[in-house]
């Protein structure tokens, strides 16, 4: 039991990185992937390279 609830852990948070990394391509289409959703600033290039599907500059997600 222990195995199958890690295993629908693991499932779902895949799902939830893959409607991320999908919203993600679509802000690369309207070209606003690096700008903060926040502050409208640019998100560091180094965040978007750890983070792909972050939509935040880093000091707008320190505030959250
Ligand atoms: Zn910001």
């Amino acid at each position: 039991m222990l195995v199958r609830a890690q295993v629908q852990a693991l499932l779902r948070q895949a799902q939830d990185e893959l409607v991320a990394l999908g919203q993600a391509a679509e802000r690369v289409h309207a070209g606003v992937y690096e700008t903060c959703e926040r502050c409208g600033g640019p998100i560091s290039e180094g965040r978007l390279a750890a983070l792909p599907a972050r939509r935040t500059c880093i000091a707008c997600a320190n505030r959250m």
